[in-house]
């Protein structure tokens, strides 16, 4: 894994760190699981499947479940994309989800949150199977998920455990520091850091200490959604960063009048720490190869249990 050798970059004399290069790597994820599913197909077996339900009309929901239809086609999967309109009751959403749990073609089911407020959300996580909960919204699989047991991940945190995966990045017995306690992001990316034997402290926006905290943190995960709210200063020389959160600002030299940028001030991070996310391109496109990675799973754990 030369390219990914954890060697400074230098530049007027300033160190950077390595950054970490997320878009490829789930590129590279993608590519992987479009050969085994080949080799599946091949042998006339049916591909993975994979549901995408959306209450409502928001058009960032809809950008994204194109997205997914997209890596889905490309990874060789079956795709349903399941657009019900936001008067949708809450027991016709429940039908269609037991109609999908009982559908051998499919293999993982997603539900794009948040659902419109006359729907009981937590109702309807529960009602997914828990064998088919791709990003891990079922209270079960996120208590599996505590336990330690071998069940489905949620695709952004285990996306993020990933990369320090990908780049021989040690975790186990490092301080690691998770901004945000959130159900889909902090809470889970802790739990799994603690599986891989770091030694975590989760902040939220009660923390009287951040930055503190930040200067003992070997690994800081943010997951905040506050643009550059954690400064570089306060970053440990050599410590690596995921940055999750994702906020649009305005940029009036951009063609679109905004960009993007992570919850890490990341000019000046770089400065400091050994690796790095940016934002975007960072932490991002690793939620879709994870979507894809847990399906594969999925599907290989139901056609083993049946
Ligand atoms: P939430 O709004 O659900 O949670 C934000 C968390 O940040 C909360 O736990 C909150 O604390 C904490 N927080 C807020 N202010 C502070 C502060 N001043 N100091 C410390 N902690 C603070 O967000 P999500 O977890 O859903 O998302 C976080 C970010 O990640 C967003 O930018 C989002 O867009 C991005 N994201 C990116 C994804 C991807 O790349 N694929 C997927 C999902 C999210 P408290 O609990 O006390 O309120």
């Amino acid at each position: 894994m030369g390219v990914y050798s954890p060697c400074k970059s230098f530049f007027q004399g300033i160190k950077l760190a390595t950054i970490i290069n997320g878009k490829e790597i789930s590129q590279q994820i993608r590519g992987e699981i479009a050969n085994t599913v080949k080799t599946i197909t091949d042998t006339g077996a049916p591909p993975p499947g994979l549901a995408v339900i959306i209450v409502g009309d928001s058009k960032a929901s809809q950008v994204y479940v194109s997205a997914k239809k997209k890596a889905c086609e490309q990874a060789g999967f079956y795709s349903l994309e399941i657009i019900l309109p936001a008067e949708t009751t809450q027991a016709q959403l429940l039908q269609k989800i037991d109609d999908l749990n009982n559908d051998a073609k499919i293999h993982g089911i997603l539900i794009q949150l948040p659902l419109p407020s006359h729907i009981n959300e937590s109702a309807i996580l529960e009602a997914i199977s828990t064998d088919k909960d791709v990003d891990c919204f079922n209270p079960k699989n996120f208590g599996y998920l505590n336990l330690g047991a071998d069940c489905l991940q949620p695709c952004t945190p285990s996306g993020a455990l990933e990369l320090l995966k990908r780049y021989q990045i040690p975790i186990e017995g490092k301080n690691a520091l998770v901004v945000g306690r959130s159900n889909i992001v902090g809470k889970p990316m802790a739990t799994l850091l603690t599986r891989e034997n770091a030694t975590v402290t989760i902040a939220h926006s009660r923390t009287k200490n951040l930055p503190e905290l930040c200067k003992n943190a070997d690994i800081i995960v943010a997951a905040i959604g506050k643009p550059e709210f954690i400064k570089g200063a306060w970053i440990k020389e050599n410590c690596v960063v995921l940055d999750v959160g994702t906020n649009s600002v305005n940029d009036p030299t951009s063609p679109k009048g905004y960009k993007l940028v992570g919850d890490v001030e990341y000019e000046e991070a770089a400065k400091r720490a050994s690796f790095i996310t940016p934002v975007p391109g960072g932490v991002g496109p690793m939620t879709i190869a994870m979507l894809l990675s847990n399906t594969l799973k999925a599907r290989e754990k139901l056609l083993n249990n049946n």
